[in-house]
């Protein structure tokens, strides 16, 4: 049974009241006198039904430099907390996000149009990078190192940044400043946020609910500073607004290639730093041994989950000749049947594209993509009965004998390139041909081809993955890719550093000065 759009809208003001987001200053549609429109408005909509839920405020100039500013008056009293009592902090928000997962999940369905488990998922992902946070609250080291000199000690100390600005795409609307915040704010920075102007409301709600876990935290006798996270409603200018800042010393922006193009430069052109979280066009390798049940599953996820719009989505398939005639037909089958409808109805498997660009965006690659020979299954608009402005569509799969045109960019969109292969190393050159640099995989039992898929002259990405699909990362791993995907890394592993700085420390215990390298200067 479809929602209706009057039940979608106040069920979306209802879930902004539990979160406890002030709705009289940040909806335009429920201004009062006390909070003035500074900036402009944009419109909060739903793919699922394409209706607008409300109007939101946009942050205007001199509003988002106070936030900065504050940001940073915040950060020069939390770096002085101690690391341990600053993943106190994390661990209370992910206690309070554990209590709102099922609210906050529902809204990330709502306005962004995933399933409810991915919805669900990706608030599990902030509650993931919070525990991890906590541990790394106490993990945040240096080396000790063998120094040349007698009586001489040398070491690393880690220091915080300042503020770290965060810049998020609409498909991880969630997840993406959590990973980024999660660390930033352990490592002793303050942080501000410009989420995509597609899902401002998730973002709101986030907000509201790090300002609670900063309520229990001060109760508890913590030090949270005003402003030690803000947010920036709004589009591109407000995101600017962020990259030009002389308070903003670190960006980590997510979303096309075509932004970090124009913000790389920008941060570039002040020496400040930049972690780039950039587009993808991920292949998956079917090598004759592999097992094929696994391989459909691992590809039907991959490929058609989220709607085709994750960043690490399976776009480009090599199947090796000798399976190739038996294989494509199961594929094929999958997507003809892959349940296509609203994402909260818990039988959908694919939900809708985010908007009509989308969906344009999804056509033109189909029509170059037979205009240049491929053979296409799917990719029509699936009927919804929610009318005209919610996009769903069948998963396309285009069987096509060379990779060019369109299988060369990323379109943000259900479609899967299906290529034959009989070579394994030409499979490879094909696989690293692309001018992204994201995520990868090869289904195989051959441990020879899964060891050379892994090795140096294997994937060129920075996930490459034996037996499961491209997509789907967890946190405890470093995430992110090369090329022109950015090269930027957060989440786990090391990636933490990335958000502090590094200062090599020698200390003379001894009574004497001898120099590095045999020099001599004796006055
Ligand atoms: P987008 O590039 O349109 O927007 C992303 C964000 O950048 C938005 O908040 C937007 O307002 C902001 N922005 C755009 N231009 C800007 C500029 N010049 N200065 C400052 N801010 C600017 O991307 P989208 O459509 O929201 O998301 C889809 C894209 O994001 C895909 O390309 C996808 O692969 C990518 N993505 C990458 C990752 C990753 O980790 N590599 C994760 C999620 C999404």
């Amino acid at each position: 049974m479809p929602a209706t759009p009057t039940s979608l809208i106040a069920e979306t003001l209802s879930l902004l009241d539990r979160f406890g987001v002030d709705k009289d200053r940040h909806l335009a549609g429920t201004l009062t006198s006390r909070s003035p429109v500074t900036g402009e408005t944009l419109a909060a909509r739903s793919p699922v039904t394409g209706e607008t839920l409300t109007q939101v405020r946009e942050a205007g100039a001199v509003e988002a430099a106070q936030v900065i500013d504050q940001a940073h008056q915040a950060f020069l009293q939390w770096r002085l907390v101690p690391a341990p009592r600053r993943g106190e902090l994390l661990r209370l928000f992910g206690e309070v996000l554990r209590s709102h997962k099922a609210a906050l999940g529902r809204l990330v369905s709502i306005e962004a149009g995933k399933i409810i488990s991915e919805g669900l998922g990706e608030v599990q992902e902030m509650i993931d990078i919070c525990d991890f946070a906590v541990g790394l609250s106490r993990q945040l080291h240096g080396l000790t190192i063998a120094t040349e000199r007698a009586e001489h000690r040398m070491m690393e100390t880690w220091h915080p940044l300042g503020v770290t600005g965060i810049i998020s795409a609409f498909n991880f609307p969630v997840a993406v400043w959590a990973w980024n915040a999660a660390l930033a704010l352990v490592a002793g920075n303050a942080v501000v946020w410009k989420p995509s102007e597609k899902t401002p409301l998730t973002a709101l709600a986030v907000d509201a609910l790090f300002a609670r876990a900063m309520e229990r935290f001060r109760a508890d006798g913590g030090t949270a500073p005003e402003g030690l996270s803000g947010l920036l409603i709004g589009g591109r200018a407000v995101g600017e607004m962020l990259v030009d800042h002389r308070h903003v010393p670190l960006v980590s922006a997510t979303g096309s290639t075509a932004m970090g193009r124009a913000v790389g430069p920008r941060l570039a052109s002040r020496f400040a730093r930049a972690i780039l979280e950039l587009g993808g066009n991920n292949a998956a390798i079917v090598a004759p041994t592999a097992d094929l049940d696994l391989a459909l599953r691992g590809i039907a996820f991959a490929a058609m989950g989220t709607a085709g719009q994750r960043c690490t989505s399976l776009r480009r398939l090599f199947i090796h000749d000798s399976l190739y005639d038996s294989f494509v037909p199961r594929l094929k089958q999958a997507y003809a049947t892959v349940p296509v409808g609203n994402p909260l109805v818990e039988s959908s498997l694919v939900g809708p594209l985010i908007d009509r660009q989308a969906f344009e965006a999804q056509q033109a690659a189909l029509a170059d993509a037979v205009a240049a020979g491929g053979v296409l299954s799917g990719g029509g608009r699936v009927e919804s009965g929610f009318g005209p402005d919610a996009y769903y569509v069948r998963p396309a799969l285009v069987e096509i004998a060379g990779q060019h045109g369109p299988v060369e960019k990323e379109t943000f969109a259900p479609i899967l390139y299906v290529m034959r292969y009989s070579d394994f190393d030409a499979a490879l050159t094909q696989h690293n041909a692309v001018p992204q640099g994201l995520s990868s995989s090869i289904f195989t039992n051959d441990i020879r081809e899964a060891e050379t898929f892994l090795s140096v002259r294997g994937s060129d990405c920075g996930i490459a993955n034996v037996n499961i699909g491209p997509s789907g990362a967890e946190i405890g791993g470093a995430f992110g890719g090369e090329k022109e995907t950015g090269g930027g890394r957060e989440s786990g592993s090391d990636a933490w550093k990335a958000y502090m700085r590094r200062a090599t420390n020698t200390v003379n215990y001894g009574r004497t000065l001898p120099l590095a390298q045999g020099v001599r200067f004796d006055i």
